[in-house]
């Protein structure tokens, strides 16, 4: 058996051969941090942490870097379109009128607490870009001098027709590159493609006044936005890294630029493997303010959900697929998730021997591309077994330092019952009008009653003796 990745670059799985023994350079391209991630971004970041615990599963040793984008990242980036371009802080700052460093302070701490509920760990190394001006200002130099870059009144740019192979990750034609890809003002009349873009804006023109300017050899200014991640990469992980890793939305601009500016710099090859996660949608509609989809994962805990029933609602599918979000689905997650701790939590507590067989066959399931949707096919096959409890239990907590749902912790996550008595008067009312609806055989009436209890973090169930209620399954249980 060996690990086989699939590779943007090539398009097919690859066997994995790492530049150093057991040991993994992995750069995740973290968030923007000028508003608090949506479940989409998160489900990227969960994506990232499954392939990193996979990999330290699989023995190796895997250093682990991440970043912060706090400055740079223009509007127009993703689509190309430079001439609509200004910094997201800076648009959050004057909005919320605070400065762009204590909205990205928020924003950070909210997406640490998220993941952290999530139960993602913690990079090895977390970079924020504001931190790393000055590598940033060296790349931009060795881009001039070795004559990658040219200088105009308004920024410094990257010439792309220079580069070796320019389109070679999305495998666009350079025609087909959107006109002003990348970072940089179209109206500037001294740029030479459109394509080409920047790694240094001046404090002058439209970024007049910019918020967040630094000094530099060439004038006052900040970096553009694909820079930072190829200086932040080369300074904790070297020139050549095995696997860069990011939502499929960077393909074409965002690391097209950084392979271009670090090869460029460096004179090697930036990266061997090169991962990309698909998208999230909800209700499948693409998530947006403007049709009111949003969805946080404080909305979801408001909801009464274990923030772990997310992290079992992303396993369920491959990191190279979508997934469709709806409250239904999460809802049997939740359900899957609570019948997997009962299921643990009835194997006792005696932790016996790993089982062979079973570690083979989950760890064949995360060599193919790290495919957790059937790794947690393994895992309801092993309940299923007729092996001894106590293999099972060493077998499944052995699987869980990839799944991740705490699963040594299964009896303190089953739901309690809670007696009616010592419910608020409010949930005691509705349980109360519940019963008369099913009394009356009012059943819609009944369905619409659960759903309120639900709504307060109660389940019920109806039994022989009646309702029982039980408390939902959250962070805190
Ligand atoms: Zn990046």
């Amino acid at each position: 058996m060996a690990l086989k990745i699939y590779n943007t670059l090539s398009k097919t799985k690859e066997e994995f051969k790492p530049l150093e023994d057991n040991k993994v350079r992995f750069y995740y391209c973290g968030p923007t941090v000028y508003k608090t991630q949506h479940i989409g971004g998160l489900r990227g970041n969960f994506n990232a942490d499954s392939i990193r615990r996979s990999l330290t599963y699989l023995n190796y040793k895997v250093n682990f870097v991440s970043n912060y984008t706090d400055v740079g990242h223009l509007t127009g980036d993703n689509i190309g379109d430079a001439d609509t371009g200004e910094d997201r802080m800076e648009i959050s700052a004057r909005l919320e009128m605070k400065t762009p460093k204590e909205i990205a302070d928020v924003a950070i701490e909210d997406y640490e607490r998220d993941t952290k509920e999530l139960n993602l760990l913690f990079p090895t190394t977390r970079c924020r870009a504001t931190d790393y001006i000055q590598e940033m200002v060296d790349m931009i130099q060795i881009l001039l001098d070795k004559n990658f870059a040219y200088q105009t009144n308004l920024a410094i740019y990257f010439d792309v027709s220079k580069a070796k192979d320019y389109t070679r990750l999305s495998g666009q034609k350079m025609e087909e590159q959107i006109g002003g890809a990348g970072t940089g003002d179209t109206t500037d009349t001294e740029k030479r493609n459109p394509a080409d873009f920047a790694l240094w804006f001046f404090k002058k023109g439209k970024h007049e006044n910019a918020l967040q300017t630094w000094s530099s050899p060439w004038g006052e200014g900040f970096p553009g936005w694909h820079i930072e991640c190829s200086a932040m990469s080369k300074k904790h992980l070297g020139d050549t890294m095995d696997i860069h890793m990011g939502g499929k939305e960077h393909i074409s601009i965002h690391h097209t630029n950084e392979i271009a500016q670090s090869e460029s710099a460096n004179g090697v090859n930036f990266v061997n493997y090169w991962v990309h996660n698909e998208h999230l949608v909800v209700d499948n509609k693409k998530m947006s303010k403007s049709i009111g989809n949003v969805v946080m994962l404080k909305d979801i805990k408001e909801k009464g959900f274990d923030p772990l029933a997310l992290r079992y609602f992303f396993l369920q599918a491959h990191y190279r697929s979508g997934q469709n979000f709806t409250w239904e689905a999460l809802d049997s997650a939740q359900k899957g998730l609570i019948n997997l701790y009962e299921q643990v939590a009835s194997l006792g507590n005696k932790v016996g021997e790993t089982n062979k067989e079973y570690k083979n066959k989950f760890t064949e399931k995360i060599e193919d591309d790290f495919n957790t949707p059937q790794a947690l096919a393994v895992v309801s096959e092993l309940l299923k077994s007729d092996l001894p409890n106590e293999n099972k239990l060493a077998t499944i907590l052995d699987f869980d330092k990839v799944l991740g749902l705490n699963l040594s912790k299964a009896k303190e996550k089953i739901p309690q019952e809670i007696s009616i008595e010592e419910l608020s008067p409010e949930i005691q009312n509705l349980i109360k009008e519940r019963q008369t609806a099913r009394d009356n055989k009012d059943y819609q009436k009944s369905d619409e009653l659960r759903a309120s209890i639900i709504d307060k973090g109660y389940e019920v169930k109806d039994t022989p003796e009646g309702q029982k209620v039980f408390k939902k399954l959250t962070a805190d249980s």
